[in-house]
């Protein structure tokens, strides 16, 4: 297997490509050759020209047909895995927890999948881990979505007009996304709080300059994966009512709390919303996993009786699509490459970074929580 497709999005909001022109010719020394979709990079600025002259071939949707290997970033439509070679290569973000339907289809069809979230966390699997190289730009976008959304300024300003002072910024869930958020908003100017229940994280917010909220909920930590555990309803009661006041008084809350493979937890009630001042803007970046905010709403943005615009956007790394490309096309080469040598790419199952995320393989789902 040596012969690459890169297909175009089919969720119509998807502005991001799996692999973008630099990492054809990449992947071209190692052997490798690329078929792109007429299309496929538009909306992140990569022309099928740019792909030609990286020494791609440009086809038409059809060639998924004979594709050996696919790869998209949003999983594919239930409906295109017929399409689909058997014994055939997948890879994208397939959602296997809410999937499983169309996981069970791709088994059928004899499809070996590897879904992209599966990636495990470790040092050796970190430059294919596209979780963090997206939550990260994510994280970004939420405090410009933020601050472009409010009607005031980010930094402290003191002109012979007045002294403005600067935004209060509140960053709930201190993971990839929260970090990156928190180094934004301290670099356009905040006023930076952040709480996140791993009690590990409060160095790495005091190292950004910003102030660690404390909240004693007990015993918390973390799964071996470097997860958050859940919260008990009590524990999730202390953490609403220790943030309480902090919400009250921030301009912008940006929610990042999520738990992998299961629904956000709701952390930011309507009572809470109800406190705060008019003006104010929260991002919900849990909003797609059920959301950490009472009365978001996935891909709306909702303004409240008391005046505090709620944002819900889905997907906000593909607000910057060249660079959220950029980094998913790296973590595809870096796949591709750890499994690739003499030019021969093999699904080498005793790997863990491949056991951990193939989901189908030999007709079988591989995983019986995706069952
Ligand atoms: P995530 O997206 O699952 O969650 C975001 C953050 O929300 C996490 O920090 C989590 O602790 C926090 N959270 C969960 N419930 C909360 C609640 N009720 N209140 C407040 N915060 C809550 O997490 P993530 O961003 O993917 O990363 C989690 C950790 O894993 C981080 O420490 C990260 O550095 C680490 N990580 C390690 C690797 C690796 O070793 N290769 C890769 C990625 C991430």
């Amino acid at each position: 297997m040596k012969n690459l497709f890169v297909t175009s999005e089919s969720d119509p909001r998807e502005t991001r490509v799996a692999v973008i022109p630099s990492d054809v010719q990449k992947l071209a020394k190692l052997g490798w050759s690329v078929n792109v979709e007429s299309g496929a990079g538009a909306k992140s600025g990569f022309t099928d020209q740019a792909y030609k002259d990286a020494g791609a071939s440009i086809v038409s949707h059809e060639a998924v047909k004979e594709a050996d290997f696919i790869v998209s970033v949003r999983k594919p439509p239930l409906e295109e895995v017929s399409n689909f070679k058997s014994a055939s290569f997948h890879l994208s973000l397939l959602d296997p927890f809410n999937e499983k339907g169309l996981i069970k289809a791709l088994a059928e069809r004899g499809v070996y999948a590897v879904s992209f979230e599966m990636i495990p966390r470790s040092t050796i699997a970190q430059k294919m881990d596209v979780l963090s190289s997206q939550s990260n730009l994510g994280g970004y976008c939420a405090v410009i979505r933020a601050v472009s959304t409010i009607n005031r300024i980010a930094p402290m300003m003191m002109t012979p007009a007045g002294t403005i002072s600067p935004l209060k910024f509140f960053i709930v869930g201190v993971g990839v996304a929260g970090l990156q958020a928190i180094a934004t908003a301290k670099r356009l100017g905040g006023r930076v709080e952040a709480f996140d229940t791993r009690p590990v994280v409060e160095e790495q917010v005091k190292s950004l300059g910003a102030k660690f909220v404390k909240i004693d909920l007990g015993e918390t930590g973390q799964t071996a994966q470097g997860y958050a555990k859940e919260l008990t309803p009590e524990q999730i009661e202390l953490q609403r009512k220790g943030m309480a006041k902090v919400c009250a008084q921030s301009d912008i809350i940006i929610t990042t709390a999520k738990l992998f493979g299961r629904k956000a937890p709701r952390i930011i009630t309507g009572e809470m919303v109800a406190g705060m001042k008019a003006g104010s803007v929260i991002v919900d970046m849990a909003v797609e996993g059920g959301g950490n905010v009472e009365g978001s709403k996935p891909d709306e943005t909702v303004i409240t009786p008391n005046g505090v615009t709620i944002v819900g956007d889905t997907c906000l790394e593909a607000r910057v699509p060249a660079t959220a490309s950029q980094m998913y096309s790296s973590n595809v080469y870096n796949f591709i490459q750890h499994f690739t040598s003499d030019a021969q790419f093999t699904i080498n199952r005793e790997d863990p970074i491949m056991k951990s995320a193939l989901v189908c393989a030999d007709g079988k789902i591989t995983d019986e929580r995706f069952m």
